[in-house]
Formats: C-alpha cells, sequence, structure tokens
C-alpha cells in the first residue's frame, strides 16, 4: 500500500490516493480526522484517471462536509473536554484571567477576547502538563530529551527527532489522561529505538506501564472530535 497527497483545484480537501491490493474499483471518502480525502484505487488503475473522476464528486464531497460535526467554539457556555472531563466555558468579565473552578473555566476580559484566551490557557496547560509527564517517563527511561513543544499538527500526537526534539499536538490536554501518556510514552520510547519494532513496542508498555491498546484505540476514536475543539 502507498499513499500520496495531491491537490486538486475544484476540491475543498487534499486528496491521498491509496492504492490498495483488494479494491475493485475508485472509491472516494473523507478522512476528517486527517483533514483529507481518501481515495483508493485498484492495484492497476490510473492515478490520473482517478484523480480526474474524484474531481467531478465535488457536490458529494461538499455535502458530506456540509453533514459532519462542526466544530465547538470557544463561546460562553460552549462545553470542551478537558482531561477527558466536559467542563464549561463561563465568560467572567473583569480582567483577563482564565480560571478552572470545578467544571467550569471561567475566562475574564472582554468577550471577543474569550477564544483567544481560551486556546492559550489550553496550549499552556498542555505543555505544562506534557512538559511534566515527558521528564517523568524519561527519567524513568534513562533517556535525555533535548526539548519538549505543542504544536497543533493535523494528523500527528507526537513527534521524536533522532536529536530528541519531541513536539507535541496541544489537544492532548483534551484527551482522558492515560491517552496524554500513552503519546508520551511512545514519543520517550523513541530515545530507545527509533522505530516501531518489537523492542520499541516492548519499551513503552514498560514506560506507560500497562498495555498500550485500549489507550491508543480511545485515543483513535477521540481524535476526530478533540481535533474539531475551538473550531466552531
Ligand atoms: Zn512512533
Amino acid at each position: 500500500m502507498s499513499t500520496a497527497i495531491f491537490e486538486v483545484a475544484r476540491l475543498p480537501l487534499p486528496v491521498a490516493v491509496v492504492r490498495h491490493h483488494a479494491a475493485r474499483r475508485l472509491r472516494l471518502r473523507i478522512d476528517h480526522e486527517r483533514g483529507h480525502l481518501r481515495l483508493t484505487i485498484p492495484p492497476r488503475g490510473s492515478a490520473r484517471a482517478a484523480l480526474r473522476w474524484a474531481g467531478e464528486q465535488r457536490t458529494w464531497v461538499e455535502a458530506q462536509l456540509a453533514l459532519a460535526p462542526a466544530g465547538v467554539g470557544y463561546a460562553d457556555g460552549a462545553v470542551i473536554p478537558l482531561e477527558g472531563r466536559p467542563v464549561t466555558i463561563r465568560a467572567a468579565g473583569g480582567r483577563r484571567r482564565v480560571e478552572i473552578i470545578r467544571d467550569e473555566l471561567l475566562v475574564g476580559g472582554p468577550p471577543d477576547s474569550i477564544a483567544r484566551s481560551v486556546e492559550r490557557w489550553l496550549r499552556r496547560a498542555a505543555a505544562d502538563r506534557l512538559s511534566a509527564a515527558t521528564a517523568e517517563i524519561a527519567l524513568a527511561a534513562g533517556v535525555t530529551v533535548r526539548s519538549v513543544s505543542v504544536g497543533d499538527a493535523a494528523s500527528r500526537w507526537g513527534s521524536c527527532s533522532a536529536t530528541g526534539v519531541i513536539r507535541y499536538s496541544w489537544r492532548l490536554i483534551l484527551a482522558p489522561p492515560e491517552c496524554l501518556r500513552f503519546v508520551v510514552a511512545h514519543e520517550v520510547a523513541h530515545r530507545l529505538h527509533m522505530d516501531h519494532s518489537a523492542k520499541f513496542r516492548a519499551a513503552e508498555e514498560r514506560l506507560f506501564g500497562a498495555a498500550v491498546a485500549p489507550a491508543r484505540a480511545l485515543l483513535r476514536e477521540l481524535g476526530p472530535t478533540l481535533r474539531l475543539i475551538g473550531r466552531g
């Protein structure tokens, strides 16, 4: 199976062309998590003809996108997940500050600053939590990490370079704690093995402290929803 991504002028999303040995005909679907269209073609199908066909499906693609679950914006009263628990955003007025009290995220400042304040607070909370978890797990693994930072990659929860530069998606702070810990264990385990070999998987599981499959499956299931938070 091989994948290549193309921009098709008539389509609103890039197209990932996937050649699949079992495919009998062309198939197009929307991969909401990765933010692209997935075009499956049979082993000997022409990629050019397939892309032309995909370009003709614009009406269908736009209809599907219109039906997709809408994003959740950071408005007063909106409910967002935080470490897997629902919290409600409340406009608190007064001076600019963000504070979590039980299941409410109180956001001060003028109404038009709420979205920015919430996003900044979530990113900082994510960076703090991810840095702490990475330091703890790296210590247990006996490895060093050069830096930890957060971003908003469309399709990855984390990455680790050969030199120990680790980047995470800040959206992990939205997920249940075991999902965040699983991703940290995964990236730190790359400091021991830069592959996904059996040795790597054993290290990942040892650092996570349990079987990783449930946390990985949960993150995969929640991913599409978490990627929509703040995009209402
Ligand atoms: Zn990996």
